[in-house]
């Protein structure tokens, strides 16, 4: 019979996999607690509709990259992001009548159709915030700080802060028509993903990775368009502020005017955490400033700033944890005794398992000593005499005592 296996760009984590997930997560509870954001669990499919007008049409996610299904003429989508579903669920709980600002996080799986390779899952994990209610900028570096602060608890260091600002839709507008016309002439020239983004989003141009576009961009009059200072005023401000704020913080950051980002949804601020140990896909986190989203979903008009990490790229560089070790293992040959006093001892708050084999007692400590600290030896001389032995496994070390003294000794 054919073994089926796990779908190509998923991946099973393992047993051994879990004291880094249990620590990822773990740390977002305490850090972003700290910060008074609450965990929100959103479902895993939403109305397709929610990404198209949430992520927006024109992104190369809700082209290409959705798991897009029909269930009793619906058309539902397993979500590639978890921005447009915590807004979904916001507006839909009325959120908005909370004293703002709404400070949220979550944690879970994401689903893109992309072409699996390191770094790139097609079912993979995010961790991320988003922040309601509040458009000063003294939002942005919270939210900024949080990511930071996350990163620090762990033990992440080697990142660096990418900061840019794409403005609000007004001065935008006149970029995107700078833009379009320095880039008219070349046109032809671009990939065919481009001349569809010069279309419908001219600012994710910058986006593009193909060679052939990047040296059109590189051509001197693009560049000054691309490096000009575009911005108005009132938006110039707020990105001054955020970067005062950040400096008075002592968070390093760098301005990239490139950085553009994947979804329809930002304006002003966007920023991306990247690592200098992980290859290619190096980007660890990536947010902005979304102030029209809940407005464009159905609700208020409410500004909101977040950002999402991915998972599988943090646990890569957290490395591995060793799994804890149980405290106990009962090694006996009766079963019936065993199995009392290891239930005894996990009702005392101890962590014990047994032996189901009645295999040779070194047989069954040298299986102990790969999983647990303690072995609890209990042979046919000591359910004669009440007494137990205790073999510390890691040292080899060991006694017998009275078995009322066992709980003590091993607490
Ligand atoms: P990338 O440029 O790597 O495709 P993105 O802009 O599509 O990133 P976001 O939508 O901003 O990514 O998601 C935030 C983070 O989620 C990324 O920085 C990355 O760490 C992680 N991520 C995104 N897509 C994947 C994927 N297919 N597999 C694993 N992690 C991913
Ligand atoms: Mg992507």
């Amino acid at each position: 019979m054919t073994i089926i296996k796990a779908q190509k760009g998923t991946k099973d984590i393992l047993p051994a996999d879990m004291p880094v997930w249990h620590f990822m997560e773990e740390k977002a509870n305490e850090v972003f607690s700290k910060y008074g954001a609450k965990e929100i669990r959103t479902p895993i499919f939403e109305a397709t509709e929610l990404f198209a007008r949430g992520v927006g049409d024109t992104t190369y996610i809700v082209n290409k990259e959705m798991y897009t299904f029909e269930k009793s003429e619906r058309s539902l989508t397993l979500r590639p992001e978890n921005t447009a579903g915590v807004v979904r669920s916001f507006i839909e709980n009325g959120m908005h009548r909370l004293s703002m600002p709404v400070k949220l996080w979550y944690k879970g799986p994401m689903f893109r159709y992309e072409r699996p390779q390191a770094g790139r899952q097609r079912q993979f994990h995010q961790v991320g915030v988003e922040v309601f209610g509040i458009k000063q900028p003294a939002a942005d570096a919270e939210v900024i700080l949080m990511a930071v602060n996350y990163l620090k608890a762990l033990g992440l260091n080697d990142l660096s802060v990418e900061l840019n600002s794409l403005g609000c839709p007004k001065c935008r507008d006149n970029f995107k028509n700078s833009l379009k016309q320095v880039l008219k002439p070349y046109l032809g020239e671009l990939c065919e993903d481009c001349q569809t983004r010069y279309e419908k989003n001219p600012l994710r141009l910058l986006d593009c990775k193909v060679p052939e576009c990047q040296e059109i961009f590189a051509k001197p009059e693009v560049r000054n368009v691309i490096f000009s200072d575009f911005i108005c005023e009132e938006c110039a401000e707020h990105f001054n502020a955020l970067k005062s704020y950040l400096d008075e913080l002592k968070i390093t950051y760098s301005v990239n005017k490139l950085l553009v980002r994947g979804l329809d949804y930002y304006n002003r601020t966007v920023f991306e955490i990247k690592s200098n140990n992980l290859g290619s896909q190096n980007a660890v986190c990536g947010g902005g400033r979304y102030d029209s989203l809940v407005k464009n979903l159905g609700g208020e008009d409410i500004p909101a700033i977040g950002f999402a990490m991915g998972m599988e790229r943090l646990a890569s560089l957290i490395g591995k944890i060793e799994e804890t070790k149980t405290t106990a293992f009962v090694v006996s040959n009766n079963s019936a005794e065993a199995i009392k006093l290891s239930e005894e001892l996990r009702n005392n708050g101890i962590s014990c398992e047994f032996d189901f084999s009645n295999k040779k007692f070194v047989k069954q400590i040298e299986k102990a000593s790969k999983t647990a600290k303690y072995a609890i030896i209990l042979g046919e001389d000591e359910l004669k005499t009440g007494k137990i032995t205790i073999k510390n496994l890691e040292t080899s070390e060991q006694k017998t005592i009275s078995k009322d003294l066992l709980l003590s000794e091993l607490k």
